[in-house]
């Protein structure tokens, strides 16, 4: 019997990253005959190209890997909220799309796999009768702890921790603590997303995680103790595969990576706030002249400003290659044209991190981001933006000890927070002591993920 998977990407690249190279190990590891993967977008010609050309090419060659689009049209569709709903709202309006996409495949497969946004689209595994349908968790176990906790509680409890801002104490691991939030109403959208993707993850055969031991040793015993999350899972196990991380293209050329080759060793400061991180006008001035005044090496992915929403670069089309750079400081490109460099939109980070000219990294903390830095042994500014990038930027600043925290809570980061935070992971001993952190956890992290690779099919796909 060929042994087919079909794996479904909701949209935006730190959910297609993760599925992709899922879809990559089940073929070269773990027995898979094929593996098709879906990618749900709003926006194919720009998913294709920020997938870039390297793996595309590799697609039309090989019919085992197949990767296919799903073209959404969002027209008319309310995508206010927050990213979390915006993405929930798209992904249950792709749901028949998947289903007709699944039917049309000539090899029907036996295993069916959904990232966390996805969990509506289980149901297509049922209706298809799908021998195994699984969960992949694009971010950390700790926020698969919340979302799974979450779904367990009612609403009034629900509220209450918002309301009076007390941490929810989630068994067995870090309490996670809400921000001050003065109407709990308006989160019932966001709440009502959340507690429904808990509620469909425990319907699932297996869920995957892209973490491992190293990265949360407390999060993950505490899914495998049934007096603990495991018993919020309801016997659905929990399996960390990580890190999945697409491995840097060796001969991949790139005007940051052709600037980085004339850099001193762990001399510069990449920064980059994601696929979908945007500032506001005032906050990108303000960065702009804290990494002029630090005087380190930088090289920045710059986006344009956008006021009102954080992940605005998620869904901005009209953000292109050859807009002016007059946001910035008047005279800051020529100012710091000996020290930095600064490219519009999007830049290769894998192999950026992997450069060994890259010192730092000021991150939205994204969770493929983290995962980046830390199999590159890059120390970290956490500086996180939406979603769960707050709870990423605890575990790397508190827990992991890899980063420095901007304070994010009081508006506009200042310049000269910026320049202290910096100098901080950069040059001082607290930094030097993050690197250390940073480097070990890399070594063990590839450990883990050598040992993840060995693991037979059978164990992820035989449980009962
Ligand atoms: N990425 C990239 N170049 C960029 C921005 C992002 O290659 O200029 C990649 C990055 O390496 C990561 C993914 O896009 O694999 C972003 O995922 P992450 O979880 O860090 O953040 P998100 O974009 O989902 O907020």
């Amino acid at each position: 019997m060929e042994f087919h998977g079909a794996l479904v990407a909701s949209p935006g690249m730190g959910h297609a990253v993760p599925v992709l190279e899922l879809g990559k190990r089940l073929l070269s590891h773990h027995g898979f005959d094929r593996v098709t993967v879906f990618l749900v977008t709003d926006d194919v010609s720009r998913s294709k190209s920020l997938i870039g050309k390297t793996l595309m090419e590799k697609e039309e060659e090989d019919t085992k890997f197949v990767i296919r689009f799903i073209q959404l049209d969002v027209s008319g569709q309310d995508l206010t909220g927050s990213l979390l709903t915006k993405l929930a709202e798209m992904m249950r309006k792709a749901i028949p799309q998947i289903r007709s996409a699944v039917m049309d495949l000539e090899l029907k497969p036996s295993v069916f796999v959904v990232d966390l946004l996805g969990t509506e689209a289980l149901v297509v595994a049922k209706e298809l009768e799908i021998t195994k349908k699984h969960v992949l968790v694009t971010t950390s176990a700790w926020f698969l702890a919340f979302t799974v906790y979450m779904a367990s509680l009612d609403k009034e409890t629900l509220y209450k921790h918002l309301s009076i801002n007390r941490a929810l104490l989630i068994p067995g691991c870090t309490p996670v603590k809400f921000d001050r939030v003065q109407d709990p109403s308006n989160y019932v959208r966001e709440l009502t997303e959340t507690q429904r993707i808990g509620l469909e993850v425990v319907t699932a055969d297996g869920v995957f995680v892209n973490t491992c031991h190293s990265l949360e040793p407390v999060t993950i015993s505490s899914f495998l103790d049934q007096e603990n999350l495991g018993r919020v899972m309801r016997g659905v196990p929990v399996y960390p595969v990580g890190p999945l991380v697409r491995p840097a293209e060796p001969d991949l050329k790139h005007e940051m990576l052709d600037w980085l080759d004339l850099q001193p060793k762990e001399s510069v400061v990449y920064v980059s706030f994601g696929s979908g991180g945007a500032l506001t006008a005032e906050q990108t001035m303000e960065l702009a002249s804290g990494l002029e005044m630090t005087g380190f090496r930088f090289a920045w992915v710059v986006r344009p400003p956008a006021e009102d929403d954080p992940s605005a670069s998620m869904f901005d089309k009209a953000t292109n290659q050859t807009e002016p750079l007059d946001f910035l400081p008047y005279g800051f490109l020529d100012r710091t044209k000996d020290i930095g460099l600064v490219v519009k939109t999007w830049a290769p980070q894998e192999e950026i991190l992997a450069h060994e000219a890259t010192g730092g990294f000021v991150s939205h903390c994204g969770w493929n981001s983290v995962l980046e830095s830390i199999v590159n042994g890059v120390p970290m500014i956490a500086w996180p933006l939406y979603s769960e990038q707050k709870m990423n930027a605890w575990l790397v600043s508190e827990e992991l000890k890899i980063a420095a925290r901007v304070d994010v809570g009081n508006g506009v980061v200042k310049k000269e927070e910026i320049v202290e935070v910096v100098k901080k992971v950069m040059d001082e001993e607290e930094g030097k002591e993050m690197r250390k952190n940073v480097k070990e956890l890399k070594k063990k992290t590839a450990e883990e993920a050598v040992k993840n690779l060995s693991t037979p099919q059978a164990a992820y796909f035989n449980h009962n």
